[in-house]
């Protein structure tokens, strides 16, 4: 029957996962309520208890067996050398259409790199204020010149265009300079490659892969953290091509300094190249966006009418990520379009209400949090941690005020938030930067412009 349950797996979890974490188990034995399967690494098998146990449990039990838990244990003698799966398509998102990163002419082994997403270049790119210094950024790294920063480092929230940016570096590399060998893959590829040399021992060939390329890209590095033997590897790859100077391009949704479990020694060296952050989108910029978006549909749907201010309406009201917002556009246009209608205002409050809904709640403490943290240049950590230090107590204080403020929660979740201070300990906060805002002038210009950016 596991075969049977293989099958019901793979339409719950979904191919890629199915083939990176399914697949490889190997049901041992089935006793006392217990079933056993062998795994690979017993990092291999945390993952899977963690995030594919309870899937694994419910389907033998819907199969008629009788499982009360499971276990994972390493296999312990030389392991069948299952064959080599393409590690590109068991690891690749699979909305991403597919074009692989080139390997050097003349060089017939293609990199193991995630496919590009062909719509992510430059020229599909809008700038504004909150992205410019990242562009410009890519940019140079992108002409493939001499090595002038290392490593690039962007960071940003989540839609914010940092797949995007990387992608469009590929292409433009690819383009500019096809004699180097450019590799852009996930933090989570990198890790699943890496188990996987290890499953396979084939660990020298996975290093000498790595450490052969010309520009490496990581997506989404935070991915790595507290993920020990990956990231002790991930360092090693990444000395390795700074010593012989080739480029490495690294995002992540938080500064270095933000990201937990993360080695002190990765984290310094992350720090030591140019970190620049994609700040949350201005109202122009959205506008910007959606303007691109909207030439690029006129071609697609002809005819196609759209009332003066809906764009307005729709940058003014979707703040949260350029995700969401492409993604309103897109329902608006294929709804007007089945329905031969223009665009109007009413036509987008109607059809886009559920999103609108949600993007009014977006504001989180965590966001509070981060914006008046790297206001005052104080560790995000700071603002739950303990310190009573003034310098730090007061920023505190502010995104507590902040959050009272700006959000629907109440003084005990706040607290929570906060570390799990108690709710009178809040009270406090609020009323203690009420006071002071009445006296300093200097505080009330900060809490002024930190609502201004955090409401967007
Ligand atoms: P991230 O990797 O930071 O989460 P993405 O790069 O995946 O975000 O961007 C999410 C979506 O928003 C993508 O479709 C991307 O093309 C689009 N996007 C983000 N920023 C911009 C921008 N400045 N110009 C055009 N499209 C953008
Ligand atoms: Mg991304």
């Amino acid at each position: 029957t596991w075969g049977q349950v293989r099958e019901s797996l793979m339409q719950r979890v979904g191919k890629n996962n199915y083939t990176t974490w399914i697949e490889p188990l190997r049901l041992n034995r089935l006793t006392n309520g217990v079933a056993h399967f062998e795994v690979p690494t017993s990092f291999f098998g945390d993952w899977v208890q963690r995030n594919y146990a309870d899937h694994i449990r419910s389907q033998l039990v819907n199969a008629g067996a009788e499982v009360h838990r499971i276990e994972f244990a390493v296999a312990s003698a030389a392991p069948k050398s299952a064959p080599v799966k393409s590690a590109a398509a068991a690891a690749a998102p699979a909305a991403a259409p597919a074009r692989p990163a080139r390997a050097r002419a003349g060089q017939d082994e293609e990199l193991p790199g995630a496919p590009l997403d062909a719509r992510f270049t430059f020229d599909s790119f809008v700038v504004g204020k909150p992205n410019e210094l990242a562009h410009a950024a890519a940019r140079r790294v992108a002409e493939g010149g001499p090595v002038t920063f290392n490593p690039l480092f962007l960071y940003g929230g989540v839609g914010l265009g940092k797949t995007h940016l990387m992608h469009a570096i590929a292409h433009e590399l690819q383009l500019r300079r096809p004699d180097l060998r450019v590799l852009y893959l996930s933090a989570e590829q990198f890790m699943y490659r890496f188990i996987q040399a290890l499953r396979d021992k084939q660990v020298m060939d996975f290093k000498q892969l790595f450490r052969s390329v010309d520009v490496l890209m990581v997506d989404d590095v935070q991915f790595i953290a507290g993920k020990d033997s990956t990231q002790e590897e991930f360092f090693h790859t990444f000395n390795a091509l700074v010593d012989q100077n080739k480029q490495i391009v690294i995002s992540a949704d938080r500064a270095p300094g933000e990201i937990k479990d993360l080695e002190d020694r990765i984290r310094s060296r992350l720090q030591c190249g140019l970190v620049v952050d994609l700040h949350p989108t201005d109202y122009e910029l959205r506008l910007g966006i959606l303007q691109q978006k909207v030439e690029a549909y006129r071609a697609q749907y002809k005819g196609l009418q759209i009332t003066p201010g809906v764009l307005e309406f729709l940058a003014h009201r979707i703040t949260t990520n350029v995700r969401v917002l492409e993604g309103a556009l897109t329902r608006l246009f294929a709804f007007a379009s089945l329905v031969g209608r223009e665009i109007t205002l009413d036509l987008a409050q109607d059809c886009l209400a559920d999103i609108l809904r949600a993007s009014d709640r977006k504001l989180t403490i965590e966001e509070i949090q981060r914006k008046v943290a790297e206001h005052y240049n104080i560790r995000l950590a700071d603002m739950i941690g303990p310190k009573r230090l003034r310098t730090i107590a007061r920023p505190r204080q502010v995104a507590m005020y902040l959050a009272k403020q700006l959000t629907a929660r109440s003084l005990p979740e706040i607290g929570r938030r906060f570390g799990g201070r108690d709710h009178t300990t809040i009270m406090h906060g609020v009323r203690k930067i009420e006071e002071l805002m009445a006296m300093d002038s200097q505080l009330s210009d900060d809490l002024q412009l930190l609502k201004r950016m955090l409401q967007g």
